[in-house]
């Protein structure tokens, strides 16, 4: 009987999500428990996003605005493109999910980096497309690698900017030199759910080249600076017949009533994205200055994580860490053995990680 699912899927494992706090909770019986592994805010919803969302959650009998037409109307002018060519999604991930599948047919390729975002090659098998798979190098992407990598039969190429789990960037110049050598029938995703954090004036926004009327694609999230995760709301910028294909195979209320009130409410709060925007520097500057005292490895990061290399075998270090009550990720399932990816907390949790990484480290010394 199990013939009947699609031998291409048989090599796909299923996303691993970084261990929920209750797990850990009712795994360990540890009370307090910091969850630096998946990215997220560890603050909540802006206080106008937890009104309107209770308001929405008392109207959940009625099916949401399919069309996301009222948030369409905001994303737009924020965005500084009409609203044809906006998408909204159940997160960003079924954006990259629709896009792959408006445009991919069997056999087709698709480039990205790795280790980047774990997405990108789901999607490319459930197509039945062709991965190429370009490494980083000095963990940024490798824009020349993957301009090579370029063939008649390539379709789609994903840039994840700044990168997912290393925290790095392109810059202009090189985005600048890359998008000349694409041909203009490639879809160039330009995935950028960490843009808001980012503070590197040589950063390459994609919008540049969706503005020029290049085939891109800009992604965008509530997830990461808005503190929306748990809703699933990311949206996009594509041109219009690439984003009305989106409209087409999307499901008729793909995203949820809640999801929407609370993304319409957090983009005027300006001010709350800033402060946001600015603890998360404060807390990257803290865990440099804690990390180098620890003689621990890192890279520079662009987003609202940090990739660290404890110079021992992550995993041990991981299952440490969890007995102190803090929960980070592995980097072995993106082949870097020795490294954690932790996201960037509150002061509190920052401290609470350094605190707790240093004992471990003392320990396994
Ligand atoms: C977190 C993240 C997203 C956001 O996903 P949502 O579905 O919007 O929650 C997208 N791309 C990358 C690389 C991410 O790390």
């Amino acid at each position: 009987m199990e013939n009947i699912v699609r031998k291409e899927l048989e090599p796909l494992k299923p996303y691993r999500p970084g261990k929920p706090i209750f797990e850990v909770k009712r795994e360990l019986g540890l009370e307090e428990i910091v969850k630096l592994a998946s990215n997220e805010s560890n603050l909540p919803p802006f206080p106008e996003a937890i009104k309107a969302m209770e308001e929405a959650v008392r109207e959940v009998n009625e099916y949401p605005d399919g069309g996301c037409v009222v948030l369409k109307e905001k994303l737009a002018p924020f965005m500084g493109v009409p609203e044809e060519n906006i998408m909204v999604g159940n997160g960003s991930n079924e954006l990259i999910r629709l896009l792959a599948m408006a445009i991919l047919n069997p056999g087709e390729e698709v480039i990205y980096a790795n280790p980047s975002f774990v997405v990108y090659p789901t999607v490319t098998r459930m197509m039945n497309a062709v991965a190429k798979v370009i490494p980083l190098k000095d963990f940024r992407h490798d824009l020349s690698a993957m301009k090579d990598a370029i063939s008649e039969k390539t379709r789609l190429i994903f840039i994840c900017n700044p990168n997912n789990p290393t925290g790095t960037i392109v810059y202009k110049d090189e985005v600048h030199e890359f998008m000349q050598s694409v041909p203009e029938n490639i879809l160039v995703v330009f995935d950028e759910a960490y843009f808001e954090f980012v503070d590197e004036e040589r950063f390459a926004e994609g919008m540049k080249y969706f503005r020029e009327g290049r085939l891109v694609a800009v992604l965008r999230t509530f997830s990461k600076v808005y503190s929306l995760a748990g809703c699933r709301i990311g949206y996009g910028v594509a041109p219009k017949f690439l984003a009305e294909a989106v409209n087409k195979i999307r499901e008729p209320f793909n995203v949820n009533r809640v999801a929407q009130a609370g993304a319409l409410a957090s983009l005027d709060n300006k001010e709350e994205v800033e402060r946001r925007i600015r603890l998360n520097r404060e807390g990257r500057e803290y865990l440099y200055e804690e990390l180098a005292k620890l003689e621990v490895g890192f890279i520079p990061t662009q987003g609202n994580f940090i990739l660290i290399d404890v110079h021992r075998d992550c995993v041990q270090v991981f299952k440490k860490l969890l007995l102190e009550g803090v929960i980070v990720r592995t980097g072995e399932i993106f082949g870097l053995n020795t490294t954690l990816r932790v996201t960037i907390g509150t002061p509190e949790d920052n401290r609470k990680f350094i605190g707790a990484l240093q004992k471990v480290l003392q320990e396994s010394a």
